[in-house]
């Protein structure tokens, strides 16, 4: 029955723990990662793919940069397109700022490596996790493990372990409230094996609904298409879905390219916020703690800016002021209220919104006049460069 004393046990392998573990360590602090899921799958999972020059800069701080920098595609903008007009926003003439397009798989990737490089304590498939004594000075996780039973003893426990984990229902009912919003709309996304048809990511407002001409390389595209949230996949064969994208995408002069479809799956789009990331000697950072539809690319950064500013107070906890610390929980929530709302603004202009006939039409030309003035204004394009970009910690 091993026992172990840790300074931060992290639950959740995801982005969110590996960066954390890995900021820690890069600072002479010990934490030790618990993750129930197989490193494998862990590597395999496919989901963000932008990351905010914000996001870039802290890999890179943390030694994380090599492949960013080689295999990395630095974007000066996104085209924002509706009812078949395509404009571009070029954030880096707006605002001299960029992202780059580099797989969370990659990210994911590179901390694997770095953590088994360095010899990090990281269990995955990992049994029955739960938490325990919260409230007290000496938290403890439990979990199985080949076949044995685990205990850490922490200074802290985080939790990384995204929307399902088991942190955040670990705190009392009558402590958190959570504020959600489910939209009537999911993505259907494939991963495609042909080069983009595009220099940016192409943003586009259909009167069939949205679509969206992303990539992950040279050669892989990503693409998406709004569809009901009770859709079949199987009711989408690749025919369908790449004439589907043809119209969607269309503006005259411009060809979308076709390819073989790799992957493809419907993801369902929610907001969700808990009331506090924070409760005696817990932290929630990432999914854990709040979730954005992907229409802002916000997942991951949110993701990566949680654990910046946590692995900030925990440096200056252990120098021996807890100012910082103690603030994580309000900053990061303060910060992730405006990407919330930048999210939601962003899904809910490009979407068609089902309902009656009158109230639809409406909200359809609304949500065109709004992209009219944005596309048509400096102000606002500065104003969606600068949170596309990522907003300061
Ligand atoms: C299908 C999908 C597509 C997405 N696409 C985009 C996108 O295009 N753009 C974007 O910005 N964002 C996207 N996101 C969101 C983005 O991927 C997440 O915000 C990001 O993964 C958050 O990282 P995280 O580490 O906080 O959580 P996660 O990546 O969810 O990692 C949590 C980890 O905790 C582990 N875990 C869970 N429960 C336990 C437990 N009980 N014990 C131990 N470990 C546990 C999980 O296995 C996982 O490894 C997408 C999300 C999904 C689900």
């Amino acid at each position: 029955m091993p026992n172990e004393i840790t300074r931060i046990a992290i639950i959740g392998a995801g982005p969110a723990g590996l960066l954390l573990a890995w900021a820690l360590r890069d600072a002479g602090i010990d934490s030790i990662v618990v993750e129930n899921r197989s490193e494998d799958y862990v590597l395999a999972r496919i989901r963000a793919g932008v990351l905010e020059q914000g996001s870039v800069e802290t890999l890179t701080r943390l030694g994380l940069g090599d492949r960013i920098a080689s295999d990395g595609m630095v974007h000066n903008g996104i085209y924002l397109q509706a009812d078949g007009v395509r404009h571009n926003v070029n954030f880096n003439e707006l605002i001299g700022r960029t992202v780059t397009v580099y797989g969370q798989q990659e990210v994911v990737k590179d901390l694997v490596a770095a953590h088994r490089d360095a010899g990090s304590t990281i269990y995955y498939e990992a049994t029955d996790v739960s938490v325990h004594d919260l409230e007290s000075s000496d938290p403890r996780v439990t979990f199985g493990h080949g076949g044995e039973q685990h205990t850490i003893t922490a200074d802290f426990i985080v939790g990384a372990d995204g929307f399902h984990g088991v942190c955040r229902p670990s705190i009392p009912f009558s402590d958190i409230t959570l504020y959600d919003r489910n939209y009537p709309f999911a993505w259907l996304g494939i991963l495609a094996d042909v080069a983009p048809s595009t220099d940016e990511l192409i943003y586009a407002l259909h009167e069939d609904g949205f679509a969206m001409h992303s990539m992950r390389s040279h050669t892989v595209s990503r693409l998406y298409l709004q569809v009901d949230p009770t859709e079949d996949i199987a009711n989408w064969p690749d025919e369908r879905i790449w004439e589907t994208l043809q119209t969607r995408l269309a503006v005259p002069g411009w060809t979308l390219h076709e390819g073989t479809v790799t992957e493809k799956s419907i993801t369902p789009m929610r907001s969700f916020v808990a009331s506090r990331l924070d409760y005696h000697n817990l932290f929630l950072v990432g999914d854990a703690g709040h979730i954005v539809p992907p229409t802002g690319a916000k997942g991951l950064n949110s993701a990566i800016s949680d654990v910046t500013m946590l692995a900030a107070g925990l440096i200056s906890h252990y120098a021996g002021d807890d100012g910082l610390l103690s603030r994580y929980g309000a900053a990061a929530l303060a910060r992730q209220w405006k990407v919330q709302q930048f999210s939601q603004w962003m899904t809910e202009t490009l979407h068609r919104h089902p309902g009656d006939l009158q109230t639809n039409e409406f909200d359809y030309r609304s949500q065109l006049g709004r992209i009219d003035y944005v596309t048509g204004s400096l102000h606002a394009q500065r104003s969606l460069a600068e949170q596309y970009t990522g907003l300061p910690l």
